[in-house]
């Protein structure tokens, strides 16, 4: 069983402090050990950034963007052994793990084009020989924290585009799979970053809290659950620091009477059962409008459900592998158990899986509740696991007050083929990121990321424009050169034209 190293100044780093197990789901055994970073350990991290900042910033945005484009090929050439990685500490198929690598690989080709996204603006003439611009500059040290379920994709929306923009980076991955990540942070190094631009350190609460009273850290990005993502916010923003946090979600899937159901059910088999259901956007309600559609929609979804093929995500032509860990495993059982006795229909139960030659895998099926209803706690709270929930409701306007009504506000969806329905949903409802017969509507690179309520904490979204915006610093210049020959009297007025 191997250490796992931090990644700080460019090197691989030893820790001898506290540690934490880092599991194979799909067998139950530990596999390796993660350090959990010390104060001192974040402070050589936030140490070796900020002596690599007045260099990087002053570096030209071309030459960062041409260590993103050497970044984005060997990220390329590496597929399979990210993807392994991944799915040895996550347990997500590889299949599913190459995707999420390819979506993270988009954000490092939006941060390509940092020349293009940092010209700023310029005004001649806004006054008498006055010319005027702004400019984007970087924050200076900025750090990151990340949660388990996407250990590629989720560091990859963050700092491409922040070390574009002439920051130095603090990553914090999740403690419960952080391999790939760090194999993702070496591959920068190796397209020529220079040292202590990006450092990677280890660790849990202790590492966090580090990172948020550090005054050299002047922003931070987190995606997590939604009680760690309003800690982090108010400590953060409490101590003058520009925060973005990302939190959890429950994301509803509308089923219209005039849905194409098979196409519907098939969109909804991948959205609610992909990565066993281990997704910020996965759907785990389906909401039918009348009762015929939610007994048909039962009726199709039963089969494949029963029939989904579950097994060690690093075997190949699985739907599923198991749930992260065995806590996991149990408290979604735990979920399951709480539907039953608030009276929901458990048509599936994933309960109780036993893979062949994988006893002691942290599986569970896929479980489907019938006539959920909004006080049960299946319905309130995010369940993070392989559970579709059907609530029946009588209109689209129940449906969307249904959705509107619910704490958090991160994706949703509708299937119909009538177009009003479709505007009136987009136009109306309170949710960060909409579908319109389009299951996991995750916006590509160059559309920015995020929900509504309390999916996110803060004002601006992940990746995209909005994280440029994050990531810098407007400064307005105003210059002007007077003719030589001119004297000008003082004006006591308020400048004006
Ligand atoms: P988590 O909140 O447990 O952990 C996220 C990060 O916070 C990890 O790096 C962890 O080490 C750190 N952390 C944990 N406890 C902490 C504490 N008490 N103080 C400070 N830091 C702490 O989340 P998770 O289980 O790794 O990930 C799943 C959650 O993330 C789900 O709720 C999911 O919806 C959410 N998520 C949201 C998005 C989004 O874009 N909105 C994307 C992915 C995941």
């Amino acid at each position: 069983m191997s250490l796992i190293q931090h990644l700080i100044n460019g090197e691989l780093v030893d820790d001898s402090g506290r540690s934490a197990d880092v599991y194979n789901p799909s067998t139950g055994q530990v596999i390796h050990q993660v350090p959990l970073a010390s104060r001192e350990t974040i402070q050589r991290a936030i140490d070796s950034a900020k002596a690599a900042f007045p260099a990087w910033r002053n570096t030209p945005a071309a030459k960062r963007a041409q260590v993103m484009f050497r970044f984005k090929q060997l990220l390329e050439q590496n597929e399979a052994r990210i993807s392994q990685l991944i799915s040895e500490e996550h347990g997500k198929t590889l299949e599913d793990a190459a995707g999420e690598l390819k979506r993270g690989i988009e954000n490092v080709e939006y941060a390509c084009s940092a020349p293009e996204i940092l010209k700023g603006e310029y005004s001649r003439n806004v006054g008498p020989n006055i010319d005027a611009w702004s400019d984007f500059q970087p924050l200076g040290v900025v750090a990151g924290i990340t949660p388990f379920n996407f250990p590629a994709m989720v560091p990859l929306w963050m700092y491409p585009l922040a070390i574009v923009c002439g920051n130095c980076f603090i990553l914090k991955p999740s403690e419960r799979d952080p391999s790939s990540t760090l194999l993702i942070a070496q591959l920068l190094q190796e397209a020529g970053l220079p040292k202590g631009v990006l450092s990677v350190v280890h660790g849990d609460k202790g590492a966090v809290d580090a990172l948020i009273q550090a005054p050299e850290v002047k922003a931070l990005s987190f995606v997590g659950s939604t009680p760690i993502a309003e800690y982090i916010y108010s400590e953060a923003t409490k101590r003058g620091k520009r925060v973005q946090a990302l939190g959890g979600a429950k994301n509803h899937a509308v089923l219209m009477p005039d849905a194409d159901l098979d196409n519907a059910v098939s969109a909804l088999m991948g959205a609610a059962y992909g990565s066993c259901g281990e997704r910020c956007m996965a759907i785990s309600v389906a909401v039918c409008v009348g009762d015929q559609v939610a007994d048909a929609l039962i009726a199709k979804l039963v089969p494949q459900v029963k029939a989904l093929k579950i097994g060690a995500g690093t075997s190949c032509g699985l739907d599923m592998g198991p749930l992260v860990t065995g806590q996991a495993r149990d408290k979604v059982s735990g979920y399951i158990e709480d539907g039953v006795a608030a009276g929901a229909e458990l048509v599936v139960d994933g309960r109780g899986l036993s893979v062949a030659g994988h006893e002691e895998g942290f599986f569970l099926g896929g479980s489907l509740f019938d006539r959920v209803t909004p006080e049960m706690r299946i319905y309130k709270e995010e369940i993070f696991g392989p559970v579709l929930c059907v609530v029946r409701v009588d209109s689209l306007e129940a449906a969307m007050q249904l959705i509107n009504d619910h704490e958090y506000g991160n994706g949703t969806c509708i299937f119909t083929r009538d177009g009003e329905a479709a505007r009136l949903f987009c136009d109306e409802i309170e949710v960060g990121m909409v579908g319109v017969n389009v299951p996991l509507p995750v916006p590509v690179a160059y559309h920015s990321f995020g929900g509504w309520k309390r999916s996110l904490f803060g004002d601006l979204h992940a990746y995209g424009p909005d994280g440029v915006r994050f990531y810098t610093r407007r400064k307005a210049i105003t210059q002007r050169w007077p003719q030589r020959a001119s004297h000008e009297a003082s004006q006591f007025a308020f400048p004006s034209l």
